[in-house]
């Protein structure tokens, strides 16, 4: 029986001011705990692209991990972890992007993309989008080709959708929420 996307709505626990006041921390681990919850946002976020080749889902650390085996395995094709800096075993390529305060850089292997393969971006959220465009921009580089990105949740207030999208990039979310 097909799960009602309010009915998925609501398993997404809502934490406010976590970590800092002013944010509504949209937390998915009770959407991941629940049997029937978690398949349906694996299929809701898979079904855009059945029927595109994809050769691989790339994960975001950690949550997009989680979701985006999960993903991989529903269409038929590999994973690759794009980590925080310095976990990563073997040669790496890192890209730098701007957080509220200050920088962060997220990595990727160097070998783990091969020329022009299709790549399918994976997260469980998207809200300003600088997450999600520096691993448009480091699987770019590694020689990858951007299939879309899937994310559970989208803030669309944040713009982060939206600049995606203006970079040609296909994006889906299972759901929205206003606010930060
Ligand atoms: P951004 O780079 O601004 O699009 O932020 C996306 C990343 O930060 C994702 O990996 C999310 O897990 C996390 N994140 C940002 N805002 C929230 C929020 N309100 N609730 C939960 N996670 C968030």
């Amino acid at each position: 029986m097909e799960v009602k996307l309010s009915d998925l709505k609501d398993l997404v626990r809502t934490i406010p001011d976590y970590p800092k006041p002013g944010i509504m921390f949209r937390d998915v681990t009770t959407l991941f705990g629940d049997a029937q919850g978690f398949k349906a946002a694996i299929a809701r976020m898979a079904d855009p692209f059945l029927m595109q080749p994809v050769d691989a889902v790339a994960g975001i650390e950690a949550r997009g991990f989680i979701l985006g085996g999960a993903i991989a395995d529903r269409l038929g094709c590999g994973f690759i972890p794009i980590r925080k800096k310095g976990k990563l075993p073997w040669k790496t390529i890192g890209q730098e992007y701007t957080l509220e305060y200050g920088v962060d850089i997220i990595e990727i292997h160097e070998d783990a993309i091969k020329d022009g393969e299709r790549i399918l971006i994976v997260d469980d959220l998207i809200a300003t989008g600088g997450t999600a465009e520096a691993a448009v921009k480091i699987i770019k580089r590694t020689g990858g080709q951007i299939v879309g990105a899937a994310f559970v949740i989208d803030l669309p207030e944040l713009g982060g959708s939206q600049l995606l999208i203006q970079q040609g990039v296909e994006c889906h979310s299972v759901m929205a929420f206003d606010g930060h």
